[in-house]
């Protein structure tokens, strides 16, 4: 199967599955995840009108995307991936939308960029649901704290919440916590979901599904 063909039945069940949630149409995002892929393999995906773009690591996502930009107008690219600070200026300068912020010292730094670039970067709060050690992500019990840490001290507001939740375990209840999490944070937006669970996420209320393999084929 040709990647339009991929992309295409990804677009499909995202529909399926929101009219099945009751949600309207539209009101979910496809982020392809088009990590450890080059720009030759993501030249398709442009050209079948997708513009919402995940990346995981700031160094790849460097050397592919500003020609890449160069070539399409209306990219929205999306760091998906740990943030280190010391590359928290790159990031605001190449993203648009930071989805991993999950401790002050990122925060801070990515609010220092900010204002010295003059550039407004959408965030999201990486929330580690299953509390994996290995995982990238804040505590559940410390989002809300964290939350109006990055609004009162910070002057950031954050757009949503994030996670990933364990390989393993069955992924509802985590999209289940996530939303949960993000009513009680006033948070509007919910990334979750990929490739084996993004119909599940979009019925626990997704606003946007991370896909990469079910898109570009296995890495
Ligand atoms: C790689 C990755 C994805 C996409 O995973 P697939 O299973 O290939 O769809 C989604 N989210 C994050 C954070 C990732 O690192």
């Amino acid at each position: 199967m040709e990647l339009e063909d991929r992309l295409n039945e990804v677009r499909d069940r995202i529909r399926k599955a929101s009219a099945a949630a009751d949600r309207a149409a539209g009101e979910v995002t496809l982020v392809a995840v088009s990590k450890t892929f080059d720009a030759e393999a993501i030249r398709p995906a442009i050209a079948a009108g997708q513009r919402v773009f995940g990346e995981n690591r700031v160094q790849e996502a460097h050397a592919k995307w500003p020609q890449l930009r160069a070539e399409t107008a209306g990219i929205e690219l999306h760091l998906i991936g740990p943030l280190q600070s010391n590359k928290a200026a790159e990031a605001v300068a190449l993203f648009d939308v930071i989805e991993t912020v999950d401790r002050e010292k990122i925060a801070r730094a990515i609010a220092a960029e900010m204002v010295r670039q003059d550039r407004k970067v959408r965030l999201y709060v990486q929330v580690n649901t299953g509390l994996e050690p290995q995982k990238a992500g804040i505590a559940p019990d410390d989002l809300i704290a964290f939350v109006a840490f990055c609004r009162d001290e910070l002057g950031l507001s954050i757009e949503g919440l994030m996670c990933i939740p364990p390989a393993d375990e069955n992924p509802g209840p985590h999209f289940a916590l996530l939303a949960k999490l993000a009513r009680k944070a006033g948070v509007a937006r919910l990334s979750m979901g990929m490739s084996g669970d993004y119909e599940t996420a979009i019925a626990f209320g997704a606003t946007s599904v991370r896909v990469g393999s079910a898109i570009f084929g296995t890495r």
